[in-house]
């Protein structure tokens, strides 16, 4: 699903600045249906990790390969099949303040070209799994920040993509909304979806007990299996 071979990314200095090593031999692979954190102080690198799997940055070094597409050769025309290909919450959830949350969701259908019948369809579906039927002609003004992230979750979830990524999903929501949302990814994927978590979080991490990725100085210095209970799995 997800793959990092020997991944490096400089940020090239601007001739005031140094060079930057944002990530440095990054291995990893995230196979289908994984649920996973990737943990990290701020200017760990982190984002740079996402930038890279949506190909808005390209690696200095090494190879990623994200749904079997090799980025490093993936043609421009191709990036949007990439980028459909990945459902991602952003953390300041990115919805269009003029638009309800149903043409938000519909919105995103509409720019792939797909048929109103089939928008007509999917939107209400989607807005139902996240339990936002009774919001769809809401703004996201008139929405809790809870909400506004459960429109964009629906928005990510639109072209039914095999990997989820979640963007510090706890970082512009209050505390006892953060279980709501991360309940929601498990429950998506619990039925066969890839979910990637970026958090800087460690006790969101800690208290989900799933594989955790953990970058530091743009190295991956932990990648933690969940523990096992005793007795079971074994
Ligand atoms: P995180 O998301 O974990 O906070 P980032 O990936 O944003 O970390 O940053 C990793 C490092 O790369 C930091 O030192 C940051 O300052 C640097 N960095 C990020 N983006 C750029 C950029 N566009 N140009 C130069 N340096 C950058």
């Amino acid at each position: 699903m997800i793959r990092f071979e020997g991944v490096k990314k400089v940020y090239p200095g601007n001739g005031k600045t140094p060079d930057i090593l944002a990530l440095n031999d990054v291995n990893l692979h995230i196979r289908k249906g994984e649920f996973v954190f990737v943990l990290g102080h701020s200017g760990a690198g982190k984002s740079t990790f996402l930038k890279l799997i949506l190909r808005e940055e390209e690696a200095t070094e090494g190879r990623v390969i994200v749904n079997g597409r090799d980025l490093s050769t993936i043609k421009q025309r191709d990036i949007p099949y990439l980028r459909r290909g990945l459902g991602v919450v952003f953390q300041d959830f990115r919805l269009i303040p003029t638009m309800t949350a149903y043409e938000n969701v519909a919105f995103a259908m509409r720019v792939t070209n797909i048929p109103e019948r089939q928008i007509k369809r999917r939107v209400p579906y989607v807005l139902n799994l996240v339990g936002l039927t009774g919001k769809a002609r809401s703004y996201p003004s008139e929405l809790s920040g809870g909400e506004q992230q459960r429109v964009a979750l629906a928005r990510a979830l639109v072209h039914s993509p095999p990997i989820i990524i979640a963007d510090e999903p706890t970082g512009n929501i209050d505390p006892e909304l953060s279980v709501e949302i991360m309940e929601l990814l498990q429950a998506i994927n619990s039925v066969g979806t890839t979910v990637v978590v970026v958090t800087h979080e460690r006790a969101l991490a800690r208290h989900f007990n799933k594989r955790t990725i953990m970058i530091d100085h743009g190295e991956v210095v932990n990648d933690a299996r969940p523990k096992r209970k005793r007795g079971v799995d074994e």
